[in-house]
């Protein structure tokens, strides 16, 4: 299975990423976390921010996961993955790929500001440091449409949105073992 997130900086991907892996470690579920920063740094160092290259970005991990996946690995994908296109082109191209929209008012991610990002969005023009492509402030975050599972990290809890997530990749990991035991001839899809 592979579980695309989508949400902006600071709503808690890293976080929930590692304590669901954590939490799933410890019930015999192996999982990887394909980190967006940690790639970009290796395998899509040629990527900057332009939608092009934020979309070539999600199809590379998006690959890397499916590889995970195949071999009965949970992939979570710890991306902002801004692009509903580019979402459901992953959902349409792989097997068992799920999207989970992390929400939270950009007020709070203000306050959060976990890697001093927001900040910068707010110097005067001209500055050198001046962020001018943060996505959800001054770039575009395209609303997922049909999200499998919705976590608004404003409202609930760290332990409240693992939780949340664990039991989402349960029930799909037991669906999915229960349609492998039904005979294929017997499964009739979209009748
Ligand atoms: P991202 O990877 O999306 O940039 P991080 O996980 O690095 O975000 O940072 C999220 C911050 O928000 C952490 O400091 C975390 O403790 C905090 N936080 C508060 N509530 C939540 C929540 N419900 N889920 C995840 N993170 C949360």
């Amino acid at each position: 299975m592979v579980i695309q997130f989508c949400g902006l900086s600071g709503v808690g991907k890293t976080t929930l990423a590692t304590q669901t892996k954590m939490q799933l470690n410890l019930k015999g579920i192996a999982v990887e976390i394909i980190d967006g920063d940690v790639y970009r740094s290796k395998l899509c160092k040629d990527l900057g921010f332009s939608k092009a290259d934020r979309q070539e970005n999600i199809r590379r991990l998006g690959f890397i996961a499916s590889r995970f996946s195949d071999q009965g690995i949970v992939a979570i994908m710890s991306v902002i993955n801004p692009y509903e296109e580019t979402r459901l082109e992953l959902v349409n191209s792989y097997p068992d790929v799920k999207t989970v929209h992390l929400d939270c008012p950009v007020e709070t991610l203000y306050k959060r500001d976990t890697k001093g990002l927001y900040k910068r969005t707010l110097l005067p023009e001209g500055d050198p440091q001046k962020l001018h492509n943060l996505t959800g402030v001054n770039d575009q975050f395209e609303i997922p449409l049909s999200p499998d599972l919705y976590l608004n990290t404003g409202s609930e809890t760290v332990d409240e949105c693992t939780e949340s997530l664990c039991d989402f990749i349960l029930t799909q990991l037991s669906m999915s073992a229960l349609l492998q035991t039904i005979p294929k001839d017997n499964i009739i899809l979209n009748p």
